[in-house]
Parts: C-alpha cells; sequence; structure tokens
C-alpha cells in the first residue's frame, strides 16, 4: 500500500537541488547534525540560540577565503592557457566599506578600488596606518568631482605610487596633470559599458574612443605615464560566452592604444564575477571563465603583436556578499487569502536588511531554516512585521513563493549573500523604515589560526530618536517585544570549532575562554 506523505523540507532540497540535508549546501555553508555551519567553522544554529535573533553575523574569514580561492584559481587559468601575465585580485570596496571587511580583503593581498572621494579618505587612513601597503594598487573609478580628485592627489603626494585615477572625463585629466609627482593614469572605455545594449546607464562611464586618444597624447606629453586600460562589461559574466564576445572588442581597443603608449601594462574588466550568495545550487567555473579570458587576451594580443597586459579583477559582491548572514525570526504567520500561500512574518524588514530585493529584478538571496528540516515543506511568502508597507516582501509578488517547513512562528531563518551591498545601500546607524531597528552584530574574525568575536548591541531606541530630532524619551520601548533585551554574553568558540595552533599572544576572549574565566 503507498502511503502518501507530505514531501519534508530535506526531501525538497534534495529533489530540488540534489543537497543532502548533512554536508555541504554552498560553498560557504554545511550543516552537521541538526546545525548550520557557516565557513566550516561557525555555529549559526548556536550562535541564534546564544543572541537570539534578529542578530546579523558577520564572519570574515570567509572573505579572506574568498580573495584567496580566485588566486589558486587564477593560477590554474595562468597554466591552462599559457598566459604569461598576472591577475591582480582588487576588492571593490562600494560593495561594503565596513573596516573588518575591507582590512581582511587587504590582509588576504587584495588591491583596492574606489568609487567616490570618502572612499579615498579611508585608502589614506589605511596606507599611513600601513594597513594598505605601498604594492598595492588603488584604481580610483568614478565621474570625479574636486575633492575625489584633491583626495587621489593628497594620497599620491603623501607618497602613495600605487594610486591610480581611472579617468571618467578630460575635465580629470586636465586638473589631475597638475600633480607634482608622476601619477599612473587610467582611462575607462565608455563603450564597453552598454555595447550590449544590456546596460543603458552604464554608458554613463568613461571616455569615448577619440577621448582616449586625446588622454593618452596628453599624457604622454608630461611627467606622468598610462598604466591601465578599463572596460567593463557590467554584470553578465554568469552569461559567460556573452560576456567573451562582448569584452573582445574592448581587447582590440586596448591593443590598438598599447602600440601607440608602451607604458599601458593593465587591462581591468571591472565587477559583475558571481558569487554563490544569491541562489541554491549555484554553480559558476571560475577556473573555466579566467582560462578562457586569458586565452582571448593572449590571442587578441598575438594578433596584434603587443605583450599581453597584466589583469585586474575589481570583486565587489564575490569578496562579500557570503561573509555575513541575517539571522530572522519567524514571529507570527497569517493564512494567504483565496489560493495564495501562507505569510511568514519575520522580526524584521526585508526593506531595510535586503533592499535589493526590492531594487535590483531577479534579485534572490539563499534563504536556510534553522531548524524544521524534517517537517513538511510549504510555499510561503516572508513580510517584514517592523514595516507596515506593502513592498515588504519576500519573494516579490510576480515571482514564485519560498519553499520552508511549516513550522512557523519561532522558525529562525538564515538569510544569506546579504554581505555586499545591501548595508551599504539601506546605510547603516541610521534611521531606517518604519524605524526599524538594526539587529545586534556578531563579528567574527580569525586570529592566529583562532577565531575571536565581538558584539554589537542592537540599535536602541534612544539613538534613532535622537537623530530624528526628539529628545530622548523618559521610557524607552524595549526594541524587541517579545525578548526582554539582553545583556551581551560574551561569545565562546565552541571547543569543536577552535583550531589546536598555540599563539604566542592569544586573543584577550580566546584567554578568557581558555582559563575558563
Ligand atoms: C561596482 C563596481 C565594481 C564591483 O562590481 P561587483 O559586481 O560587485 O563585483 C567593480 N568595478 C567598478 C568600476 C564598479 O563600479
Amino acid at each position: 500500500m503507498v502511503q502518501l506523505k507530505q514531501q519534508t523540507y530535506r526531501e525538497y532540497l534534495q529533489g530540488q537541488f540534489g543537497l543532502a540535508a548533512e554536508g555541504t549546501l554552498t560553498d560557504f555553508m554545511a550543516r552537521q547534525g541538526d546545525d548550520l555551519i557557516m565557513g566550516g567553522r561557525l555555529n549559526l544554529t548556536a550562535l541564534a540560540r546564544r543572541y537570539g535573533a534578529p542578530l546579523e553575523v558577520v564572519y570574515t574569514p570567509q572573505i579572506t577565503a574568498q580573495v584567496t580561492r580566485m588566486g589558486a584559481w587564477a593560477e590554474q587559468a595562468r597554466l591552462h592557457s599559457a598566459y604569461p601575465g598576472r591577475l591582480l585580485y582588487a576588492y571593490a570596496t562600494k560593495a561594503n566599506f565596513a573596516a573588518e571587511a575591507v582590512q581582511t580583503a587587504l590582509r588576504a593581498g587584495a588591491h583596492y578600488e574606489t568609487s567616490a572621494a570618502p572612499d579615498v579618505l579611508i585608502a589614506h587612513g589605511l596606507f599611513r596606518q600601513g594597513l594598505l601597503p605601498a604594492d598595492r594598487l588603488i584604481c580610483c573609478n568614478g565621474s570625479k568631482e574636486p575633492n575625489y580628485r584633491d583626495a587621489i592627489r593628497n594620497l599620491r603626494l603623501a607618497g602613495c605610487t600605487g594610486v591610480v585615477p581611472v579617468l571618467d572625463d578630460l575635465d580629470e585629466l586636465a586638473d589631475l596633470l597638475e600633480t607634482p609627482l608622476p601619477l599612473r593614469f587610467g582611462v575607462r572605455e565608455r563603450a564597453a559599458g552598454n555595447r550590449d545594449g544590456r546596460h543603458p546607464g552604464s554608458d554613463r562611464f568613461g571616455l569615448s574612443a577619440a577621448e582616449i586618444v586625446t588622454a593618452a597624447e596628453r599624457i604622454a606629453n608630461s611627467h606622468h605615464e598610462l598604466a591601465v586600460y578599463h572596460a567593463m562589461i557590467g554584470s553578465q559574466i554568469e552569461d559567460e560566452a556573452h560576456f567573451l564576445a562582448t569584452l573582445r572588442a574592448s581587447v582590440v581597443n586596448y591593443c590598438h592604444l598599447r602600440r601607440r603608449t608602451p607604458s599601458l601594462r593593465y587591462f581591468n574588466f571591472g565587477g559583475g564575477v558571481p558569487t554563490s550568495g544569491y541562489r541554491l545550487g549555484f554553480a559558476f567555473d571560475y577556473v573555466g571563465f579566467l582560462t578562457k579570458l586569458m586565452t582571448t587576451i593572449r590571442e587578441t594580443c598575438a594578433a596584434y603583436a603587443v605583450p599581453v597586459p597584466d589583469l585586474i579583477g575589481e570583486f565587489g559582491r564575490y569578496t562579500v556578499a557570503t561573509h555575513s548572514v541575517y539571522l530572522i525570526e519567524v514571529g507570527a504567520t497569517k493564512t494567504g487569502q483565496g489560493e495564495n500561500p501562507d505569510w511568514y512574518l519575520l522580526n524584521g524588514s526585508v526593506m531595510v536588511s535586503m533592499p535589493d530585493a526590492l531594487l535590483v529584478e531577479d534579485q534572490e538571496f539563499v534563504i536556510l531554516p534553522l531548524s524544521g528540516w524534517d517537517r513538511p515543506v510549504k510555499p510561503v511568502r516572508l513580510a517584514g512585521r517592523r514595516t507596515c508597507d506593502s513592498d515588504d516582501v519576500y519573494p516579490r509578488p510576480e515571482r514564485a513563493p519560498l519553499m520552508l517547513p511549516d513550522s512557523g512562528a519561532g522558525l529562525v531563518l538564515a538569510v544569506c549573500g546579504v554581505g555586499a551591498y545591501q548595508q551599504m545601500i539601506s546605510g547603516r546607524g541610521g534611521a531606517h523604515h518604519c524605524l526599524s531597528p538594526e539587529p545586534g552584530r556578531v563579528i567574527v574574525s580569525e586570529e592566529d589560526g583562532r577565531l575571536v568575536s565581538r558584539y554589537v548591541p542592537p540599535q536602541d531606541q534612544a539613538t534613532i530618536m535622537r537623530l530624528l530630532g526628539y529628545q530622548p524619551q523618559p521610557a524607552s520601548l524595549p526594541l524587541n517585544p517579545d525578548r526582554p533585551i539582553r545583556e551581551p554574553v560574551p561569545f565562546r568558540v565552541p571547543a569543536t570549532y577552535r583550531t589546536r595552533r598555540i599563539s604566542a599572544r592569544p586573543p584577550r576572549l580566546v584567554r578568557q575562554v581558555a582559563t575558563g574565566d
């Protein structure tokens, strides 16, 4: 007799994505026993138990892993394609300016890409502190207002030879040419931005072919040099064949310019390298992509008899998307109307925590339940309970609902892929939509092979009120109505996740743990 049984969440994942409930789920998340484990070491289930949800978990070793992996893949691709040049990995800091993100990428060996004046000030500070080593390039992109140019000039005058203004128009050039110390310049190819017609908006960046020739001549007649050719196609790298076909025209342009500009030695293909943070079952052949990219460039350069350039990639979302996760709890459920799926009402806000869910068509995030894997799976939609905005939903109404365990209230979800852009777009530390407060944040990093953490408490109401110009309220509301505000508990790395390396100078938190207080 066949017994009809509802599919469990575990069976759904297996059937839909071929994922087992034990082991690897993505390249940054795994499940061991009943726990979700980030980066092979950090137990999210234990963190949710300790701190409650909502909680932001920032795990910086993931950034190191991303940078290191790409270096190894590039090395393989170099061998496969017999490419004599290097790939320089730059972190596009606009994806996440948080100090721990930028500094972790730099420690992993990344170069730097800036998008605005304050970004150069950050780089300048890091350069002064020795955290941004002198051998790193700092590619300065975007349209440059006078303060952006000043920041670049000041960084160069402070002794940083790696700062490369990538020209967006000829006025910038006229101004920066007056820098007394020699600068290395880049030119950004305007045609690359929307050659395929798929990126309206990207064609506002960079110089026309004629302007590039003018810029090259002016730089050649100065004490500066032209070093970088920047051609960013946009974020279509997942469509690899299309990307390479589109890029080839830029490589040809590079070759023409290289023939008259011997100082040109870098080809920068910009950002758009994909990441596993946004959907389960994600697969991308990074080595294959880099091999084809290098082969295309090597062959094109050979055809034009110019030496191959070193490559620069500007990795934004790839670097940081997967290093942070929101743990958000289903606070209540509501039956869907008619045929519509039920609502899972979150003790947070989709709009505030993942604004790209609204801003970017087709934007998805990997969302995994912390428990309920053996419960029946059912279609649901998430809604932010802390705003009363009809747009505060995920997935968007026109998209298929999410499949989650039917556990309802109390289910904690790990919303992944939120480490890039989300916080920068939503703002950090401000007053948010419907005054949705920012959750507490645990920042876990690695020191001497051990995980150490610090806890930043949730945003409190008085701070938000002050920002809006109110006098501090005599009696503040607890921000997390179902739970009293907790005292931050020092985080202990579970023994199983501690590595056994002995360090001469253990970090403070680890010492506390080691001595049992
Ligand atoms: C935003 C940006 C990047 C980073 O793009 P990702 O898709 O996040 O990797 C790189 N280069 C430039 C010029 C950018 O504007």
